[in-house]
């Protein structure tokens, strides 16, 4: 789970870059209308570019953007900018534009999409074919074209290679062995992260910290291996019942926290205690002997009066406490403090 989550980072990361070079490409190919005046090519190059800000903005917007969604806009994108390429030769005249192709042919090599990389040669060399007749011309084109695609292939194994031992050291410093969420050194570096993105953009942020209810119990009903597997199942029932964007950790012991980000403390108090019904009601450790258990919850939300993280962490800490006071197996929310956002950005 945790590999996960930082594979759907390096995802990310890697879209939003590869969609941000598509604004090199436009602009270069802007520059080369300048001497083919086409109103055809500026309508393409117009069009091209405002699509990739559109994509940009949807892949930034963290609440939207959802593995499936950024996998969809991906595809699009490596094909849109074939077809932009090929309209660009097309109304231009001159057919060497054809050779950029290459790009969209190494992104799909990057990102691992052999079916789009052959439909692009496919569709580039039919193309050239279409527009000289010449078998000849084509064989150069598939000879050139080919020659760059075996060579992106043999960069990106180099590139995985390096990259995925960098993964799996990385994975190792940040994830939780048992439950597979990261770990609380991954968690403070995220919600520091989380904290200055919200107070920067004036976003609502809210935090929960979680505990088993009489754990040591359980522990010593059924046994430390039956504890274990029920944090396991208890992080993989989190894990699938939050948004991509929310980042869940195993804080301590028998404590998980849940960074909710653009999330107001009332949205986080429906979510938590939607969470604390799913569990009461769920059963654990089916397969062996059957368990159910509680979990008492605090929730806080990111407030002028929080200067830094440990502030936040702090005031959801105590709100948890008071759960475990009112008699545990619910909700407690901290104070209401002075919070300088709308909720107009709030995710749902
Ligand atoms: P409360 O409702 O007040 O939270 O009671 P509790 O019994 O859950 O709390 P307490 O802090 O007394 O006990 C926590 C227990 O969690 C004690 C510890 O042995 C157990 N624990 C912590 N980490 C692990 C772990 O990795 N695996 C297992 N099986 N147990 C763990
Ligand atoms: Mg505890
Ligand atoms: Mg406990």
């Amino acid at each position: 789970m945790g590999e996960e989550l930082l594979l759907q980072d390096n995802f990310m990361s890697g879209l939003i870059r590869a969609l941000k070079f598509n604004r090199f490409l436009a602009l270069v190919i802007a520059l080369n209308l300048l001497f083919y005046s086409s109103v055809a090519g500026w309508v393409s190059v117009i069009t091209y570019a405002s699509l990739t800000e559109i994509f940009i903005r949807i892949c930034q917007n963290r609440a939207l953007s959802s593995k499936k969604v950024c996998n969809n806009f991906l595809s699009l994108n490596i094909i849109l900018t074939t077809i932009f390429l090929l309209m660009i030769a097309a109304v231009s005249g001159n057919k060497d534009f054809i050779f950029l192709c290459a790009i969209p042919v190494f992104q799909a090599i990057l990102f691992k999409k052999p079916f789009l990389m052959n439909g692009i040669i496919g569709a580039a060399s039919a193309c050239v074919f279409a527009a000289t007749f010449s078998v000849h011309q084509l064989m150069s084109f598939i000879t050139v074209i080919g020659l760059l695609t075996f060579l992106g292939i043999a960069l990106s194994k180099i590139f995985n290679r390096t990259h995925s031992k960098a993964d799996y050291l990385h994975s190792i410093a940040t994830t939780d062995a048992l439950t597979g969420l990261i770990n609380r050194r991954e968690f403070d570096r995220r919600i520091t992260e989380e904290f200055s993105r919200a107070k920067r953009h004036k976003s609502p942020l809210s935090l929960a910290l979680f505990d088993i209810d009489f754990f040591k119990k359980i522990n010593d009903t059924y046994g430390h291996n039956t504890g274990d597997i029920i944090l396991r199942e208890l992080a993989g029932l989190i894990s699938s019942n939050t948004r991509s964007c929310d980042i869940a950790a195993r804080y301590g012991g028998e404590e998980f926290a849940l960074i909710l980000p653009e999330t107001s403390q009332v949205k986080a108090y429906e979510l938590m205690d939607r969470l604390r019904q799913m569990v009461e009601k769920e059963l654990f450790n089916k397969t062996r002997r059957p368990i159910r258990f509680t979990i008492s919850i605090g929730v806080a939300q990111l407030d002028l009066t929080d200067s830094t993280p440990v502030d936040l962490v702090e005031r959801t800490d105590k709100a948890l406490y008071k759960a475990k006071q009112e008699g545990r197996n619910r909700v407690e929310r901290a104070p209401f403090g002075f919070h300088f956002v709308t909720q107009k950005k709030e995710a749902v």
